[in-house]
């Protein structure tokens, strides 16, 4: 992985209007934490990438939880009383609490009014409302439609199943150099939602293709899951591999237009996090760093003490913190190639540190070394020269053994890629040895 690819204002061609179209492609699909919406996702994303599907039956211990039972849909309505749909699961899937249990009956506005979730701040909008753990069933939508339902006998038909079956995930698997791995992780169990759910998977599909085509210092586990019961099922099942992970990243909610933000891993200093936090620094727009909390996505799991890996959560709006967030709104719409191709040029920075940021040891310690005799000092150069010379000094001076390039880039405040294309120039011209690890 080259440093220098990451450089130009459009570097992958059309890359966002390619994450958008697959969000297009997933958007229809009912998918929940488990089920036929999974796979069929899982089967879209393996058009692009080779992954590898699995399933965990129904009641299987995953440390303190189980796999529940799986959840399927085939329609749900509502009708009035002259047999008229007023409300239908075919026109969104938002339309039902995700994984309402089986109903066919006749009611009552009254007993009706107790199943029906609606957003009276957004009364146009449909909310996302899931009910995992507990049985029960409901129906969502927009509050003005509700404010207008008349005194009536309604039939409700929620033609839905519970029962045994299957946990469903993806994984993807790139080999590297080293056994070491970098673990890209993003949910897939919300239905129509954009910015909470397909972003991140769209993006890590993406970021897959791309490293795929590279050579890699790191192996690369991508995981499709879904969220909470599907990193528990994860890490229950590959506990005696975790400890290869040397780095990771959540990625959720990057097509929106907000300002990029990165949650720290639970260790707050890791490699991802210097990194991550390096790019962001960098990248000459405005972006939030926030501390580590024990909520949010997948990253509070990867982070449970019994692991504690270095697992960062990569944003642009938090969950919660956008109007659209858990509702209709968060939409095909909603997200923009131009946001998507950002977050990847973003994520795609700091995994290119990770694979470039080794230590060397300055191989003419005691003084300066001449640099004019070796070429490397331009007598004839204006403000770039001065600063490419700068920042040759700055890695002579500080590859000790102890300082790895994102180090001297910290101390220095120069750029990642500035400073590794000094260490290439010092590398070549035999004033660097790399130091290898174990
Ligand atoms: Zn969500």
């Amino acid at each position: 992985m080259t440093v220098a690819s990451l450089k130009g204002s459009q570097p992958y061609g059309e890359i966002g209007q390619d994450m958008h179209r697959l969000m297009a492609d997933l958007y229809p699909l009912c998918r929940s934490i488990t089920g036929d919406g999974l796979r069929e996702t899982l089967r879209i994303v393996s058009n692009h990438i080779p992954l590898k599907a699995y399933e965990v039956p129904t009641g299987t211990p995953v440390f303190d939880w189980t796999v529940p039972r799986e959840w399927n849909i085939v329609a749900a309505y509502i009708k009035n009383s002259k047999g008229e749909k007023i409300l239908d699961f075919g026109h969104s899937n938002l339309h039902v609490v995700n994984y309402s249990v089986p109903v066919r009956k006749k009611l009552f506005l009254k007993e009706l009014k107790e199943h029906l979730f609606t957003l009276p701040e957004h009364p146009d909008w449909i909310p996302y409302r899931t009910s995992y753990y507990q049985e029960n069933w409901g129906f969502c939508m927009a509050h003005n439609q509700y404010q207008r339902l008349e005194e009536d006998e309604y039939e409700v038909v929620i033609d839905s199943s519970l029962s045994d079956g299957d946990l469903t995930y993806g994984e993807y698997y790139l080999k590297g150099q080293s056994a070491d791995e970098v673990l890209i992780s993003c949910h897939i169990c919300h239905p129509s939602l954009c910015n909470d759910n397909l972003s991140g998977l769209s993006l890590s599909v993406f970021l897959a293709k791309y490293v795929g085509s590279l050579e890699r210092r790191y192996s690369y586990r991508f995981l499709f899951i879904p969220a909470t019961i599907g990193s528990i099922t994860w890490l229950a099942r590959n506990e005696a591999q975790v400890g290869k992970i040397k780095h990771g990243l959540v990625i959720t909610c990057v097509g929106d237009p907000g300002k990029s933000t990165y949650k720290k891993s639970r260790q707050g200093d890791a490699e991802i996090d210097r990194a991550m936090m390096h790019v962001l620094k960098h990248s000459g727009a405005d972006y939030e760093i926030a501390e580590f909390i024990p909520y949010g996505y997948d990253e509070r799991q990867y982070a449970s003490p019994g692991f504690n890996l270095p697992v960062g959560c990569l944003m642009r709006t938090p969950n919660g913190r956008f109007p659209e967030y858990h509702t209709s709104a968060d939409n095909l719409d909603f997200v923009r190639p131009d946001y998507l191709e950002d977050s990847f040029a973003k994520a795609v920075s700091a995994l290119s540190i990770l694979e470039t940021n080794k230590t060397y040891l300055n191989q003419n310690p005691k003084c300066e070394p001449q640099l004019g005799k070796r070429g490397l000092y331009r007598a004839t150069g204006g403000e770039n020269e001065r600063s490419r010379e700068m920042t040759l000094l700055w890695v002579l001076n500080l590859s000790d053994g102890q300082h790895s390039l994102l180090d001297i880039a910290e101390r220095s405040g120069l750029r990642f890629d500035s400073v590794g294309m000094a260490a290439s120039e010092l590398l070549a011209h035999g004033l660097l040895a790399e130091i290898h690890s174990s």
